[in-house]
């Protein structure tokens, strides 16, 4: 059986944003899910956009969701090898150099568009003969260079997403792979390395379906071309997009990546939880254990409709993610000395683990306590006497005691003790909350109310 081989394919010109960290996410699932391999291709023929501070943002950002790639590649170390396509290509005849300016294709574009065609290239450049490019170049003219689709193979896959795709090459423009520069537009390098590297899932966004179009004959002809030894294409799948909730394409969402979870205390387990499943038939789950995701992942429960990114459904997840962390989860983002017992105490009151320091100052104190009617502080005076830690549970024996003594019960009971103890009206457990407190703290704050 041959290995599943994905590839989450950045362009390191800006941070990740939901929409990148979904596709790779998927990517990552879809490996782990099949035992195969996830590699991390940094799409930087750009070098004018590319920068290596978001080479190193993205290695951060997919560390902190966990989604670390089994490899890393650089198309920028790859140049050899898209000249060696090139050239099969180009011995092949199937790619031509065109030398019309921008203007001039804009022009073309507007005229067809006037005339209620599609802006298909015109081949204009397939038809110019020898004298015609030599006077070109003698003009000091460098063309760029297209792929030449075959109008006569019919392309047609059976997408993972959206079901069977038909195109017809003939309504395609034969896309410019190669600029004047002799810099690398996105299509032929993605299709070189798709093939030497073996990727045999390509999930990518619903934006890229056209691509893909072009790219399947660019596979076969580099397999015809004898570029590499042929194989079977890549199963290839288009997830929908993600919009915002209020049904867009929201600029929010382009800009919204880990740096803004983080600082907003968001755990990574949350995003995942969410991005695993929205725009699948699959119910949106508070669930931390990746494993549960990865078994019911599947891509066809994945729906044709957009995905919504609601930011207050990550909020709820959230919160309940936080609630089943373990205090080895978050140790090293709790105050000194919160232990295990102080982190389930204190775990339901949260929606954010960085929340937990507030609730602790209640064990260590200060704390500000309310004024007390005469009654209540009568009524902390018996709590002094009847504090009693001997046993299991000196929450329950208090309240008991208290209950006896003075015919007190439910929230007359309950609240002038919580507010003596922790100076809140609510919060914590005070089941859980009293041991930790301890029995001379607790003794102190309850003299402190009775005054
Ligand atoms: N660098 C391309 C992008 O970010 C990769 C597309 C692909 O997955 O092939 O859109």
């Amino acid at each position: 059986m041959t290995t599943t081989i994905t590839r989450f394919a950045p362009s390191p010109t800006g941070r990740l944003h939901v929409g990148n960290i979904r596709t790779a996410l998927h990517n990552w699932m879809l490996a782990r899910k099949a035992g195969g391999r996830f590699l991390l291709r940094i799409d930087d023929t750009d070098e004018e956009r590319s920068r290596e501070e978001y080479v190193d943002a993205i290695r951060t950002d997919l560390a902190w969701l966990g989604l670390e790639p089994d490899g890393e590649e650089r198309q920028s170390q790859r140049l050899d090898r898209y000249e060696a396509a090139f050239e099969a290509l180009k011995a092949a005849g199937r790619v031509y150099p065109a030398y019309e300016t921008a203007q001039e294709l804009d022009v073309k574009r507007k005229i067809q568009l006037g005339r209620g065609l599609p802006p298909i290239y015109d081949r204009a450049a397939l038809k110019l003969d020898d004298d015609h490019r030599a006077a070109m170049e003698a003009a000091g003219i460098a063309p760029h260079w297209r792929f030449k689709l075959d109008h006569d193979e019919q392309i047609a896959w059976i997408d993972g997403v959206r079901g069977a795709q038909k195109f017809d090459p003939a309504q395609l423009s034969d896309p410019v792979i190669r600029r004047a520069d002799s810099s690398w537009l996105y299509m032929l390098p993605s299709t070189v390395d798709d093939i030497e590297m073996g990727v045999n899932q390509v999930l990518r966004g619903e934006d890229h379906v056209s691509n893909t179009a072009v790219q399947i004959q660019m596979f076969t002809a580099l397999y015809a071309a004898g570029f590499a030894a042929a194989k079977p294409l890549p199963d290839f799948a288009h997830e929908a997009l993600l919009i915002g909730r209020e049904g867009k394409l929201s600029k929010r969402l382009g800009s919204l990546g880990c740096d803004a979870f983080r600082d907003a205390g968001i755990e990574p387990e949350a995003v995942i939880a969410l991005l695993a499943r929205i725009g699948t038939s699959l119910p949106v789950q508070p669930i931390a254990d990746r494993d549960e995701l990865l078994q019911g992942f599947d891509l066809s429960t994945f729906s044709r409709a957009p995905a919504k990114f609601d930011e207050g459904e990550l909020d709820r997840l959230n919160a309940a993610i936080v609630h089943q962390l373990d205090h080895a989860d978050v140790a090293d983002r709790l105050p000194e000395g919160m232990g295990v017992e102080a982190w389930h105490a204190i775990r339901p009151n949260l929606t954010h683990v960085g929340e937990a320091g507030e609730w602790w100052r209640l064990v260590t104190g200060p704390i500000d306590q309310p004024a007390f009617s005469s009654e209540d502080r009568a009524f902390l005076g018996e709590a002094v006497a009847a504090l009693d830690f001997s046993g299991e549970d000196p929450w329950h024996a208090l309240t008991n005691a208290l209950k006896d003594a003075t015919g007190r019960k439910g929230k007359p009971l309950f609240l002038p003790l919580r507010q003596a103890l922790t100076g809140m009206d609510h919060g914590p457990d005070m089941r859980e909350l009293l041991p930790l407190i301890g029995e001379a703290e607790a003794r102190a704050r309850l003299e402190q109310a009775a005054g």
